[in-house]
């Protein structure tokens, strides 16, 4: 069992990714899996996940963060990309008491204010959400892309996520933002409206903004923070800013 668990450890580290197919990385990756997860904010790139999950390893979690402060066209995105692939998006919302706490101590909106403030709110809509929905996951499956910035321009394949003890995949690490368009182009996947107003990126409403020509394609998160490492601790790294955050986040 132990070896065998090391063995399958090994085979997915050692493999080309680089020369498969999306279907065919998927469906690697997930052999001998017992609970693999993949988590989506319904953005291009997990939309293309999401239709190739569906017929390559259709018995992948697929899971959001109803964080509670998503765009409409989010929510109908839900709705909507559950109908077309016949799927159930598991949805994990905030804990209603550490909401409470948050609000009490910074204002609903009060992520504006620090960024010590924003973390604690992405701590709460975000992390310790996604604590839950990977709580027994064996493999963790995102849409991480190199192209999305320069945080992410080192993006691997393969992972380990030391801090949640856990295999983390990317399998679209090497796509361009052209190759994803023409592939939802070419499968008709559907993708949220907001992409087409200037939001490559699409996270909460409050602290989503438009991009202008030339910007990163993450600029419109957080845009008012200075900080270039910005994220919101779903995808730092071991040596990233943040760990007391995240740690008391998850633990919270
Ligand atoms: S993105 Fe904004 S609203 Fe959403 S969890 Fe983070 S700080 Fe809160």
């Amino acid at each position: 069992m132990q070896s065998g668990h090391h063995n399958g450890h090994r085979r997915v580290l050692d493999a080309d990714y680089s020369k498969m197919s999306l279907n065919e990385r998927l469906a690697f990756l997930v052999e001998g899996r017992k609970n693999p997860v993949f988590t989506t904010s319904l953005g291009i790139e997990d939309q293309v996940l999401t239709a190739a999950l569906s017929v390559a390893a259709p018995r992948v979690r697929i899971v959001t963060l109803e964080t509670g402060r998503l765009f409409e066209e989010t929510m109908a995105l839900i709705e909507q990309t559950q109908e077309r692939y016949g799927i159930t998006i598991e949805r994990f919302r905030p804990d209603e008491a550490l909401l409470a706490d948050y609000a009490a101590q910074h204002g609903m909106n009060g992520f504006y204010e620090s960024v010590a403030a924003r973390h604690a709110c992405c701590g709460v809509r975000k992390l310790e959400p996604l604590a839950r929905a990977l709580s027994g996951a064996d493999l963790w499956i995102t849409g991480l892309r190199r192209g999305q910035s320069a945080t992410r321009s080192s993006a691997d394949f393969i992972e380990y996520d030391a801090e949640r003890q856990l295999v983390k995949a990317n399998p679209l690490a090497d796509w361009s933002i052209e190759d994803i368009k023409s592939h939802v182009a070419g499968h008709a996947i559907p993708i949220n409206p907001l992409h087409a107003r200037g939001y490559p990126s699409i996270g909460c409403e409050p602290c989503t903004r438009a991009i202008k020509p030339g910007e990163d394609e993450r600029a419109g998160r957080w845009w008012w923070e200075n900080d270039e490492q910005r994220e919101c601790g779903l995808h730092v790294a071991q040596e990233g800013e943040q760990p007391s955050v995240q740690a008391s986040a998850v633990n919270g």
